[in-house]
């Protein structure tokens, strides 16, 4: 019997650190520079992040997704759930831990895909923290679905010419460099005619139009780029893994990311959770305390069974990517809490938005912030809807249909197979008397 629910005590030391040391050093970063969190460092926060990013690798907890041969300490998915739940509930952890979308997927790739020339270019410096990264693939006309995109990259003797529009294109403002999904071979389909391309961000041709900011962000630190790459000259191993490649590639970076999603995202709800429980426990009205009142009570209980199943879910799902060592084995269940996870957060910082009054969706509560998390997270790496039709398909797989048109669980065909199975017994027992 080996299922086991238990953290083993040497990682959960570590844990018990981690969950300390974000309180005390790291949430008060989120309090005074909040949506600077990819703006590489210099000056004030420098000197106060740097430390902080020390303390996290002696701990041997810096970039806990990686395996040893990028070197990372090789914790697998399991432990790195346990750790980023705790780093999901500040908006600066992911950075001081060195576990930022969209900058892991983004090593991913290179790590897995990457020549030596590319990953000591591109991933090292990813690697150590002292750049950022922008993934640019959805368009102005198409995200969902890629085989839409019309960039298009056309080869000019011995160099590649990139054109085209690209949007939402995250942290483009701070990056060092792009990897770019663009049409190589318009004549093939688009599962084989599309690449990707690694861009330093200072290419000629490379134009920012606007900095797009989601929900109550300010639109000073607008993030999510809307880009015109004009005519942007790449030499030809500006091609990551090889022309052609870009599908494999982009199912190989978002298997790791969707599921990174989902860990943080437990945090995020607990910390909402935390805070209804503590204002239902410290407000009263009409003669009792908040948490004396049913409705609060039924908020409170379906919260709290809403994130444990949710979050049995997640570690199920990544203990289970362990045991495989491969996303694709775990498609379904990847997709299927990447589709609940917006509304597990929603429905619970709504709750505790509504337990908190009117004071809930002031800008003096951190809830509008989240729930406009959990929207984003309904369309970022994919909307919704596109997963659970992955989870529909994968589980239908696992089917077949009834071979005469029957239900199997036709009731009548059951019984009349259960009388054939026991034919003998009954005709004796008729027999009898
Ligand atoms: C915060 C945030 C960060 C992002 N960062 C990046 C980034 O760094 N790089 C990048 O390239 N992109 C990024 N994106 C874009 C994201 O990948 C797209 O929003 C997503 O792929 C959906 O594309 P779309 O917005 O064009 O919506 P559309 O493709 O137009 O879809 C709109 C809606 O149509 C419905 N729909 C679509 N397809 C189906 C279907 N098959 N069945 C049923 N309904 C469907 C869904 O309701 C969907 O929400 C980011 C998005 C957000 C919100």
């Amino acid at each position: 019997m080996t299922w086991d629910f238990e953290t083993d005590p040497e990682f959960q030391a570590k844990l018990d650190w981690a969950d300390a040391f974000v309180r005390d050093e790291v949430e008060p970063l989120d309090m005074l520079w909040g949506g600077l969190e990819y703006t590489p460092l210099d000056g004030a926060l420098r000197r106060i992040v740097e430390p902080l990013k020390q303390q996290v690798r002696a701990q041997k907890l810096w970039a806990a997704h990686l395996g040893p041969e990028l070197g990372g300490e090789g914790y697998g998915q399991l432990k790195l759930a346990l750790l980023n739940e705790i780093l999901g509930r500040s908006s600066w952890a992911p950075i001081v831990f060195g576990t930022q979308a969209p900058d892991t997927g983004n090593a991913e790739i290179i790590a897995h895909y990457g020549t030596p020339e590319q990953k000591a270019r591109y991933l090292r410096p990813l690697l150590d923290g002292e750049i950022f990264s922008c993934y640019s693939m959805t368009e102005p006309h198409a995200g969902a679905d890629p085989t839409m995109f019309r960039t298009r990259a056309e080869l000019d003797g011995d160099e590649w010419v990139l054109d085209g529009w690209k949007f939402f294109s995250s942290n483009a403002n701070t990056a060092s460099f792009f990897i770019v999904m663009a049409v190589t071979d318009p004549d093939v389909s688009a599962y084989r005619g599309m690449s990707m391309f690694l861009v330093p961000a200072d290419t000629p041709g490379i134009n920012i139009v606007r900095n797009l900011a989601v929900g109550t962000e300010s639109a000073d630190h607008g993030s999510h780029a809307l880009i015109h790459y004009d005519g942007v000259r790449l030499p030809t191993d500006a091609v990551l893994g090889g022309a052609g490649q870009a599908f494999a590639i982009a199912q190989t970076r978002l298997g790791g990311g969707r599921i990174h999603h989902a860990m943080r995202t437990i945090g995020l709800a607990q910390r909402a959770f935390d805070m209804m429980c503590e204002r239902a426990l410290s407000r009263e009205t009409q003669g009792s305390l908040l948490a004396d009142k049913q409705f609060v009570q039924g908020y409170i209980a379906d919260s709290y069974a809403q994130l444990m199943q949710f979050r049995l879910f997640v570690l199920y799902t990544a203990w289970t990517i362990d045991k495989h060592q491969d996303y694709r084995r775990v498609r379904k269940d990847i997709s299927a809490i990447k589709a609940l996870l917006p509304g597990v957060l929603q429905d619970i910082v709504q709750r505790a938005m509504q337990v908190h009054g009117a004071l809930g969706v002031s800008n003096e509560m951190p809830f509008t912030r989240m729930w406009v998390t959990g929207a984003s997270l309904a369309l970022a790496d994919g909307p919704t809807e596109v997963h659970k039709v992955t989870v529909a398909r994968q589980v239908l797989r696992e089917h077949r249909p009834s071979d005469d048109g029957w239900p199997t669980g036709h009731l009548p065909k059951k019984v009349a197979a259960a009388r054939e199975k026991f034919a003998a017994e009954l005709e004796l027992e008729v027999g009898n008397l």
